[in-house]
């Protein structure tokens, strides 16, 4: 697969240092008020919570459960992207107090999305890892924002995108400074119409990113599924495909799925979470060696200089 980035890609020239020897730059979050976590290192990274913050008493039976569960983020939007205007869209600056009430009381770091460049600073206060969801994958402003801020980020796939525009909007956080990247996939738009699966697990993307990009890649199978039957399955399936971690929403009990203000059917219950967690431990160990073949890291002499190099100056 080759990779159209400019020659003077800052995310081209970070693979080069890599490359040869085909190691994962780690990115660690948290660590000052809460636990250290690393991505990209041995451990399996559990990143589960509610798919919103839907109140105070939800998200911290929820965080508490995640927490004995083994996860070791707390997930959860205070501001959700919703595809209908009239749904629920999160509780917004409440929405964020409540999380960090809930990780003063867990020791969990943080993981929420930011949709607005506007909010990303009081979006920033709060998150350990800034989330850059799906449908924001193209929101260039956006992206420049968020790396500037010098937070962790959890970068999704848009489902409508190919893995080299992923790749590229990696690259506007990293021209921005910002190599603290961890890549999502979350599933892509095949034939899969919400009859027996919302989208479809990419799973070739994870070794793609592997191999093109020197960060660590984990994967969502809440929202490629859809479906909290299929959660654990690909879950599986996905660190086995050489994902650093996981990315899993939860109802603190099967009957709130039916009331959730977001996602219900999807979630699991914390009994699943704790069986995938000690899954993913030993698919990590299992799978950690499988070999990359890294990217040719020859300059591109057909890729004319773009706005991005431009932008970063006398980067
Ligand atoms: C989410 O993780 O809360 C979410 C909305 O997912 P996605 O952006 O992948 O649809
Ligand atoms: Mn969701």
């Amino acid at each position: 697969m080759r990779v159209e980035l400019p020659s003077l890609s800052v995310l081209r020239s970070a693979q080069t240092a890599y490359a040869h020897t085909a190691l994962t730059r780690t990115v660690g979050v948290g660590g000052a008020e809460t636990a250290a976590i690393e991505f990209g290192g041995d451990d399996a990274v559990v990143i589960a919570g509610p798919c919103a913050v839907e109140s105070r008493e939800q998200t911290l039976a929820i965080a508490h459960a995640v927490a004995a569960a083994g996860a070791t983020l707390l997930r959860g939007g205070a501001f959700k992207p919703r595809t209908h205007p009239h749904s629920f869209q999160g509780l917004g600056h409440e929405g964020l107090a409540i999380l960090a009430e809930a990780r003063a009381a867990t020791g969990l770091p943080i993981v929420t999305e930011v949709m607005d460049p506007r909010l990303v600073g009081a979006v920033g206060d709060v998150a350990d890892m800034l989330q850059i969801g799906s449908r924001s994958m193209q929101n260039y402003a956006l992206l420049r924002e968020v790396g500037a801020r010098g937070k962790p980020v959890l970068l999704k796939r848009g489902f409508g995108n190919t893995v080299e525009e992923w790749i590229q909007a990696a690259e506007y956080l990293a021209v921005e400074g910002n190599h603290q990247i961890v890549f999502c996939e979350r599933g892509i738009r095949t034939f899969a119409d919400g009859s027996y699966s919302r989208s479809t697990l990419d799973l070739a993307a994870v070794h793609a990113i592997r191999e093109l990009t020197p960060y660590p890649v984990i994967v969502d199978p809440t929202h490629a599924a859809g479906r909290h039957e299929l959660v654990p399955a690909q879950a599986a399936a996905g660190l086995a495909a050489g994902a650093h971690g996981l990315i899993i929403e939860v109802v603190a009990h099967a009957a709130d799925r039916a009331t959730a203000l977001c996602d219900g059917p999807q979630a699991i219950v914390p009994d699943t979470l704790r069986r995938i967690v000690r899954l993913a431990g030993t698919l990590r160990e299992a799978f950690a060696d499988t070999p990359v073949t890294p990217h040719p890291t020859t300059p591109h002499p057909a890729a004319p200089q773009t706005a991005a190099p431009q932008h970063t100056g006398a980067v």
